[in-house]
Protein backbone atom coordinates (compact mmCIF):
# COMPACT_ATOMS: atom_id res chain seq x y z
CA UNK A 1 0.00 0.00 0.00
CA UNK A 2 2.76 1.93 0.87
CA UNK A 3 4.69 1.32 -2.00
CA UNK A 4 1.77 1.71 -4.02
CA UNK A 5 1.06 5.10 -3.09
CA UNK A 6 4.64 6.29 -3.51
CA UNK A 7 4.70 5.50 -6.72
CA UNK A 8 1.25 6.83 -7.58
CA UNK A 9 3.33 9.82 -6.45
CA UNK A 10 5.68 9.77 -8.91
CA UNK A 11 3.63 9.08 -11.84
CA UNK A 12 1.27 11.99 -10.57
CA UNK A 13 4.94 14.20 -10.54
CA UNK A 14 5.79 12.77 -13.90
CA UNK A 15 2.62 13.73 -15.59
CA UNK A 16 2.78 17.05 -14.25
CA UNK A 17 6.10 17.23 -15.81
CA UNK A 18 4.95 16.22 -18.60
CA UNK A 19 2.10 18.42 -19.25
CA UNK A 20 4.33 21.25 -18.22
CA UNK A 21 6.53 19.90 -21.38
CA UNK A 22 3.27 19.94 -23.31
CA UNK A 23 1.99 23.29 -22.32
CA UNK A 24 5.41 24.58 -23.59
CA UNK A 25 5.56 22.30 -26.50
CA UNK A 26 1.98 23.46 -27.69
CA UNK A 27 2.83 27.06 -26.72
CA UNK A 28 6.56 26.83 -28.86
CA UNK A 29 3.51 25.37 -31.81
CA UNK A 30 1.93 28.37 -31.73
CA UNK A 31 3.94 30.38 -32.19
CA UNK A 32 5.90 28.42 -35.19
CA UNK A 33 2.22 28.56 -36.58
CA UNK A 34 2.20 31.49 -36.21
CA UNK A 35 5.46 32.45 -37.68
CA UNK A 36 4.65 30.27 -40.92
CA UNK A 37 1.43 31.69 -41.69
CA UNK A 38 3.29 34.83 -41.32
CA UNK A 39 5.94 33.43 -44.04
CA UNK A 40 2.81 31.89 -45.94
CA UNK A 41 1.21 35.23 -46.42
CA UNK A 42 4.60 37.07 -47.18
CA UNK A 43 5.31 34.72 -49.99
CA UNK A 44 1.72 34.46 -51.15
CA UNK A 45 1.91 38.44 -51.51
CA UNK A 46 5.40 38.06 -53.13
CA UNK A 47 4.03 35.88 -55.48
CA UNK A 48 1.26 37.90 -56.21
CA UNK A 49 3.77 41.08 -56.83
CA UNK A 50 5.53 39.29 -59.16
CA UNK A 51 3.00 37.87 -61.11
CA UNK A 52 1.80 41.42 -61.09
CA UNK A 53 5.25 42.90 -62.05
CA UNK A 54 5.12 39.88 -65.17
CA UNK A 55 1.46 41.53 -66.38
CA UNK A 56 2.65 44.83 -66.29
CA UNK A 57 5.99 44.04 -68.16
CA UNK A 58 4.83 42.00 -71.04
CA UNK A 59 1.99 45.07 -71.35
CA UNK A 60 4.67 47.74 -70.95
CA UNK A 61 6.25 45.78 -73.56
CA UNK A 62 3.59 45.71 -76.11
CA UNK A 63 2.68 49.39 -75.64
CA UNK A 64 6.35 50.11 -76.34
CA UNK A 65 6.15 48.24 -79.33
CA UNK A 66 3.14 49.90 -80.86
CA UNK A 67 4.63 53.35 -80.05
CA UNK A 68 7.40 52.82 -81.75
CA UNK A 69 5.38 51.57 -84.59
CA UNK A 70 2.83 55.13 -83.95
CA UNK A 71 6.38 57.13 -83.96
CA UNK A 72 7.41 55.33 -87.58
CA UNK A 73 3.98 55.90 -88.42
CA UNK A 74 3.79 59.43 -87.56
CA UNK A 75 7.58 60.02 -89.11
CA UNK A 76 6.08 58.56 -92.71
CA UNK A 77 2.88 60.94 -92.63
CA UNK A 78 4.79 64.18 -91.09
CA UNK A 79 7.60 63.92 -94.00
CA UNK A 80 5.18 63.09 -96.58
CA UNK A 81 3.10 65.85 -95.62
CA UNK A 82 6.38 68.20 -94.93
CA UNK A 83 8.62 67.22 -98.19
CA UNK A 84 6.14 66.81 -101.16
CA UNK A 85 7.75 68.33 -104.16
CA UNK A 86 11.11 68.44 -101.65
CA UNK A 87 13.87 66.32 -102.12
CA UNK A 88 16.95 66.26 -100.05
CA UNK A 89 19.98 63.32 -98.40
CA UNK A 90 17.85 60.13 -97.94
CA UNK A 91 14.50 62.06 -99.30
CA UNK A 92 13.83 58.13 -100.46
CA UNK A 93 13.20 56.90 -97.23
CA UNK A 94 10.07 59.70 -96.58
CA UNK A 95 7.16 57.92 -98.20
CA UNK A 96 5.27 57.93 -101.68
CA UNK A 97 5.80 60.79 -102.84
CA UNK A 98 9.53 59.86 -103.01
CA UNK A 99 9.02 56.61 -105.15
CA UNK A 100 11.15 57.75 -107.44
CA UNK A 101 14.34 58.89 -105.30
CA UNK A 102 13.95 55.31 -103.62
CA UNK A 103 14.04 54.04 -107.33
CA UNK A 104 17.44 56.29 -108.25
CA UNK A 105 18.75 54.77 -104.61
CA UNK A 106 18.43 51.24 -105.88
CA UNK A 107 19.97 52.00 -108.90
CA UNK A 108 22.89 53.69 -107.18
CA UNK A 109 23.25 50.65 -104.90
CA UNK A 110 23.04 48.50 -107.39
CA UNK A 111 26.23 50.23 -109.14
CA UNK A 112 28.25 50.21 -105.90
CA UNK A 113 27.96 53.31 -104.99
CA UNK A 114 27.98 53.86 -101.64
CA UNK A 115 26.90 57.02 -99.24
ZN1 LIG B 1 12.91 62.67 -103.05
Amino acid sequence: MRAKLKRLSIWDHDDMCLSADVEKLEAENAQLKAQCDLWNKKYTDLMQSLEYAAITNSELNELRAENARLTDSLQWEQNRADRIGTHGDGCWKWGPSHYECALREIGRLKTGGGE
